[in-house]
């Protein structure tokens, strides 16, 4: 922490890109004191992906150009630049995060797992095993990958999720893969090319999405290519049907779909069904969506609860979701902005993430359609 004094201005929980990077935002705006709060180490999330998983938005050093590397989480840093690759493995990545928070000498106490979190009368008083922490502004980083979604069907239970290291481990035969946008094509992609025979089955076909320019929505450039690459190995089927039903067979699964038919599949399915926003002890400061995520106002900050904000790819507002980095990135320095003038600091350094294409306040502009 910061400070001596006994009360923060905002503590950060999660030391992932949403927390370091609001953290340096943060940092920006002279004079506040805060901290960050780990449950493991610095990017702990990304150590615990699997091996062969990597990026799929690339990194490229732009910065100097006004095209800020997109994984970046800081104006004046590249991942491209200091890993020296476009698609940064987990490891890689976490690397990253540890020399940002290293350069700009970011307070994150790691091995705090946050177990609870009270309102107080100075703001917020938060519980780990490293102690109690009071803070006037809380911004929740935690990420979403410790809340795995499975699909909402009989038999869910045996399957492996998309982000289990179980799920890459190489198996021949048949696989059947429940869900079709990036994670499942990353996953069907990866086990074609270890030689299985696999089958991706979803009824949103988002490997048809002709329409729309947001990379939300439709398959990043480079699962395409892949995509086409398991296409043609006559290996790869992908399945305009919803899974409705998992059952053990035999030595193996079937997977019954919503038109009767039946696929088989030697291994566990894998569910690619994404992840819920995984809000663990600071859920019960935000009320919800009717779509299940957590409602925010224009500074992403709780509707119930003022002070305690959201940081990451659980931000959504209306249809906008930010869940890649260069999305939630747009909204460290809005947030450090917030907290700054409640504090009364001068928040002026924060215009250079403007500057460098990093802070977006008017979220109506973030709709916009590429024209070709
Ligand atoms: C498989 C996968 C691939 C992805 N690929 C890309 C991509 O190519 N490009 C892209 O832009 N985005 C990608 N994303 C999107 C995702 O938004 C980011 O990868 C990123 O992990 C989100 O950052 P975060 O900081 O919100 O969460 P995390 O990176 O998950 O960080 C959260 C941190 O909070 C800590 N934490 C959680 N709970 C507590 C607690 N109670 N107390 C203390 N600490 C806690 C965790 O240990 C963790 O270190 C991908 C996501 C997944 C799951």
């Amino acid at each position: 922490m910061t400070s001596s004094s006994p009360v923060l201005d905002a503590l950060v929980i999660g030391a992932g890109p949403a927390g370091i990077g609001s953290a340096l935002a943060l940092a920006a705006v002279d004079g506040l004191t805060f901290g960050v709060l780990e449950r493991g180490r610095i990017g702990q999330t990304f150590l615990d992906w699997p091996a062969r998983q990597s990026f799929l938005t690339p990194s490229f050093t732009g910065n100097g150009f006004g095209a800020t590397d997109l994984n970046a989480i800081h104006p004046e840093t590249s991942p491209a630049f200091s890993l020296g690759t476009d698609y940064p493995t987990g490891s890689q990545y976490a690397k990253y995060l540890r020399s940002v928070v290293k350069h700009f000498r970011i307070p994150v106490m790691d091995e705090a797992e946050v177990e609870v979190v009270q309102q107080h009368i100075d703001g917020f008083e938060v519980f780990s095993a490293r102690g109690p922490v009071l803070a006037r502004s809380l911004v929740w980083a935690g990420g979403e990958f410790a809340h795995p979604l499975s699909p909402r069907i009989p038999g869910a239970a045996l399957t492996v999720h998309s982000s289990s290291t179980e799920a890459w481990e190489e198996r021949p035969g048949e696989l059947v893969v429940i869900g079709g946008y990036e994670s499942g094509i990353d996953i069907a992609c990866h086990h074609v090319a270890a030689g299985a025979t696999v089958t991706v089955v979803d009824d949103d076909h988002p490997w048809d999405a002709q329409t729309g320019s947001d990379p939300s929505f439709r398959l990043a450039p480079r699962s395409r290519m892949r995509l086409s690459d398991a296409m043609a190995t006559g290996r790869l089927r992908l399945v305009d049907a919803r899974a409705v039903r998992v059952k053990p067979a035999g030595e193996g699964f079937t997977v019954r779909l919503s038109d009767g038919l039946s696929l088989p599949s030697t291994a566990p399915p894998i569910a690619a069904t994404g992840f819920g926003p995984g809000l663990g002890p600071v859920g019960h400061l935000f009320a919800a969506r009717p779509d299940g995520w957590p409602e925010l106002d224009e500074d992403d900050q709780s509707t119930v609860v003022p002070g305690v904000f959201l940081s990451g790819p659980a931000i959504r507002h209306g249809g906008l979701k930010f869940c890649f980095v260069y999305k939630f990135r747009q909204r460290f320095a809005h947030i450090a902005g917030v907290i700054g003038e409640r504090a009364g600091k001068d928040t002026g350094a924060l215009e250079a993430w403007r500057d460098a294409g990093m802070l977006t306040d008017d979220l109506s502009c973030c709709g916009v359609e590429c024209a070709c």
